[in-house]
């Protein structure tokens, strides 16, 4: 009977990622605001009047499948978008 060995598991990585905090403008005045991974938002660019103003997007994703024939159809555009402003 022969036992096979193998590396020692690492246990899971219950490491939370930092969190990604990226430059903006508040009112004109610099700071950085914790951005979720998809966002693609210029925050600096946006300069919005208050922090609660911020808006998190990501770019536009299409869904498209084809139709017989070949041609392309698009099915969905969408976009994520958050923020405390959001109801
Ligand atoms: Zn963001």
């Amino acid at each position: 009977m022969s036992v096979a060995t193998s590396a020692p598991i690492a246990p899971e990585a219950s490491v939370t990622p930092p969190p990604r905090l990226r430059p903006a403008l508040v009112n004109g005045s610099p700071c950085y605001v914790e951005c979720p991974p998809w966002c693609s938002e210029d925050h600096v660019a946006a300069n919005e009047r208050h922090l609660e103003d911020v808006c998190h997007t990501s770019g536009a994703v299409d869904l498209v499948a084809p139709r017989q024939g070949g041609a392309a159809h698009l099915l969905l555009l969408t976009r994520l978008i958050a923020g405390s402003g959001l109801r």
